[in-house]
């Protein structure tokens, strides 16, 4: 007998904005639905907790939306829970109608170069993952008594890392970053933070309001060469194609930037278009980044390429953060697609391989795991909400798979494997733990970074 949509038995598997919209979209079309939101981590939220810049309270603000989704009836966090180490992803197929996969993107590309892993060159993922506190990088180190520094890749991420870099410390202070981040921000020597763009002004991923923020930090003169703003034949038709509006804003922007005269702020930030890292240089570690320039020209499909040429320098950066982007890591038992770092699927449903078109009876992902590393934190609305579409016609067609009824609940079964699990009221406790120690420092809130101290406070 096919199950019907009240009777549902639904996991999601990362508490994001991917997971926690696939639950909302879930339960507008059956309210009360059974769903067990799952993550890794004893606290929820995702990137938006470990990713999103502490100095951009504003775009934290959606966790309220959040709290409404775990307000409602049926609704249940496990956290604390590591899918693929204390419960395979069978064992959770073996218990759910659905499994939906929502556990995002959170290793990192490569550049590939010589020199790459040299102590002091690091992911920009891990830089992030560390200032925002998130616990399995709270012990990481960067050496920021180096005086220049260099971020590859134009990125949002990128602005995030060159302006947590970059801005004074009693700014930092009024925010939620990690109190170790802080210490260590307090007493950095990093005076100039080169970023490095492959391709030209009218490429650069990032949007304009993030660039122009690094215009606007306190002692610091943002440097950008005007004869990297002049429009090579294939850029100058990029732009006129797009509808996009951005890169003409982020030109004009740049615009703004080199007719700046100097100011001999105590902070430089410099942008260099047109240059690719090809190594890092030094013995014990990184002392340089070779640059070649790169010229652009028309990939004949309305995009443009970055070709190298001979020209090549060096920049005496002492640590190197490579921002080109997260990457999708395979969950054993789960289908994955290597070179596109996500889990097969057509529009939501896991499929058995890259390519196929067989679906995988009440499998299912949404978010970054999905569709790749890019878009903002609403893109994921939309996203999960696509799958869950999916989801229900297939409910409604009888292709859910069953469960058998003797099967060992999960509870029992992690309690039995002795996993502390954290539920939201363990959340909300920890939360509150938080923003009180915050408010004694005239701050929104102090993170609690390590597994075990969380766990204290939720046993106590
Ligand atoms: P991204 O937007 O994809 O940017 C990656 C950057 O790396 C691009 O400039 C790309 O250049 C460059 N790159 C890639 N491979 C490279 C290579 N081998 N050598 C040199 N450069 C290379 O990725 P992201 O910055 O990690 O951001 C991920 C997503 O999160 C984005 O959608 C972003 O908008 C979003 N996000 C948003 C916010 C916000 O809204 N405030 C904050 C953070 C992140 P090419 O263009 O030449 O490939």
């Amino acid at each position: 007998m096919s199950i019907t949509l009240n009777r549902l038995r639904v996991a999601i598997v990362g508490s994001g904005p991917a997971g926690f919209y696939a639950a909302e979209a879930l339960q507008k079309a059956a309210p009360g639905i059974a769903i067990d939101l799952i993550d890794r981590l004893p606290t929820p939220f995702g990137l938006v907790r470990g990713g999103v810049a502490p100095d951009h309270p504003k775009i934290k603000s959606v966790t309220r939306i959040f709290d409404r989704i775990a307000s409602q009836p049926g609704f249940r966090f496990l956290g604390h829970v590591r899918v693929g180490q204390d419960v395979t992803v069978d064992e959770l197929r073996a218990r759910y109608h659905v499994l939906l996969l929502c556990h995002g993107a959170d290793a990192d590309r490569s550049l590939g170069i010589p020199g790459e892993t040299l102590p002091g060159s690091h992911a920009a993922t891990e830089f992030v993952a560390w200032y925002n506190g998130n616990p399995d990088h709270a012990a990481a180190h960067f050496d920021l008594t180096q005086r220049e520094v260099a971020i590859v890749g134009i990125g949002n991420v990128a602005m995030d890392v060159a302006r947590i870099l970059a801005k004074p410390t009693s700014e930092l202070a009024k925010t939620d970053l990690a109190d170790h981040a802080l210490q260590a921000l307090a007493a950095s020597q990093v005076q100039v933070i080169h970023l490095v763009a492959r391709r030209g002004p009218v490429q650069a991923a990032c949007t304009t309001p993030e660039l122009r923020e690094l215009g606007e930090l306190e002692g610091v003169e943002v440097i950008v060469d005007p004869r990297d703003l002049e429009l090579d034949p294939a850029s100058a038709a990029e732009l006129a194609a797009m509808d996009d509006r951005n890169p003409a804003k982020n030109l004009e922007v740049l615009r703004e930037w080199a007719a700046r005269p100097r100011t001999g702020a105590p902070r430089q930030m410099v942008l260099h278009f047109n240059a690719s890292p090809v190594a890092l240089t030094g013995t014990d570690r990184v002392e340089g980044m070779t640059l070649v320039h790169n010229r652009l020209e028309g990939d004949g499909r309305g995009g443009v390429r970055a070709v190298p040429t001979d020209e090549t320098r060096t920049l005496p950066v002492g640590l190197v953060f490579r921002s080109v982007g997260y990457k999708g890591r395979a969950l054993a038992g789960v289908p994955f697609d290597e070179r596109k770092g996500v889990v097969p699927n057509v529009g939501g449903r896991v499929v058995d391989a890259p390519g196929s078109e067989t679906p995988i009876p009440g499998l299912y992902v949404a978010g970054w795991i999905k569709r790749g590393p890019q878009g903002i934190i609403g893109t994921n609305k939309l996203c999960a909400t696509d799958t869950v579409t999916q989801l229900l016609a297939d409910v409604a067609a009888g292709a859910m798979p069953t469960i058998a009824d003797e099967v060992l609940p999960i509870d029992t079964l992690l309690a039995e494997r002795g996993v502390v699990v954290t539920s939201w009221a363990d959340w909300q406790r920890l939360d509150q733990a938080e923003q009180a120690r915050g408010a004694a420092a005239g701050r929104p809130r102090a993170k609690i970074t390590a597994i075990d101290e969380m766990l204290t406070i939720v046993r106590a």
